[in-house]
């Protein structure tokens, strides 16, 4: 159930060209113009089911945060960080709900890592804590897609975690939602692996704008991957891996062998 000032947006393919829509009760309404910027609903409206939807947006870069769940910190033998762990992820691994996770040949170990993103919807440069929310546009589904045994082999985490396809991303953004108390799941073929809400973040939603945007500047469709729960572990070809968010959705990816 939507709560009045929450949208959902969706990108989908519609005539061969990507467009942002509203999706409620099933329908998408096509919107002219863009999410973050001036938009007008353009009716017709289309059945989703018919819809191919492609990641939310096209961020410009995404903002990880590492060690960011207590529980998290614990599995991983590590003590909680006294600043925020950052880490960058490239556009280019951004996939939409649907599409595969391809497998890279150099890697042993690939992890799924279910993460609350929340897409930037205004231009943050310097933003004081207070107002860090009024520069997010929404939230969607992450999945922190990481090679472990080279994040480990390489002492840092540019190739384990960059990748082609190791961005998911979606199914939609959704507006209007208190990002301070929301569940994070993910489920590998249909067993659920990770529960928690972002009550047990480390540094919350208002803190990572904060300091992010003290760092670099943060641009409208940028995302902020906050960081995984507890129960990571690796998938495999074959496998189907799911992150489902309270209010937000479901991101629902196979894993296939890569070349
Ligand atoms: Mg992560």
């Amino acid at each position: 159930m939507k709560k009045r000032g929450q949208r959902t947006f969706v990108r989908f393919l519609l005539d061969g060209r990507w467009r942002f829509g509203t999706l409620a009760a099933g329908r998408v309404l096509p919107l002219r113009g863009s999410i973050f910027g001036p938009w007008e609903e353009q009716p017709p409206s289309l059945p989703l089911s018919s819809l191919r939807l492609g990641p939310p947006c096209r961020p410009s870069k995404i903002v990880a945060v590492g060690v960011n769940y207590r529980g998290h910190a614990r599995e991983m033998g590590h003590s909680l960080p006294s600043e925020p762990k950052l880490f960058l992820k490239p556009p280019s691994a951004v996939i939409g709900p649907g599409e595969a996770i391809r497998y890279p040949v150099m890697a042993d170990r690939v992890d799924y890592e279910a993460e609350l993103g929340v897409v930037m919807g205004r231009r943050a440069r310097g933003v004081p804590r207070e107002k860090a929310l009024d520069f997010v546009l929404g939230y969607t589904c992450f999945n922190d897609v990481t090679a472990r045994d080279l994040q480990k082999k390489d002492g840092q985490w540019t190739r384990a975690k960059a990748f082609d396809t190791f961005a998911p991303m979606g199914p939609a953004i959704v507006t209007g939602l208190d990002p301070s108390s929301l569940l994070v799941e993910s489920r590998l073929n249909g067993k659920k692996r990770q529960s928690a809400s972002t009550a047990d973040l480390v540094f919350d939603v208002p803190e990572l704008v904060q300091f992010i945007s003290s760092v670099m500047t943060l641009l409208p469709g940028d995302v902020i991957a906050t960081g995984t729960p507890a129960g990571i572990g690796p998938m495999v070809p074959g496998d189907v891996v799911e992150i489902a968010i309270d209010g937000v959705g479901r991101l629902r990816n196979e894993v296939v062998s890569g070349d």
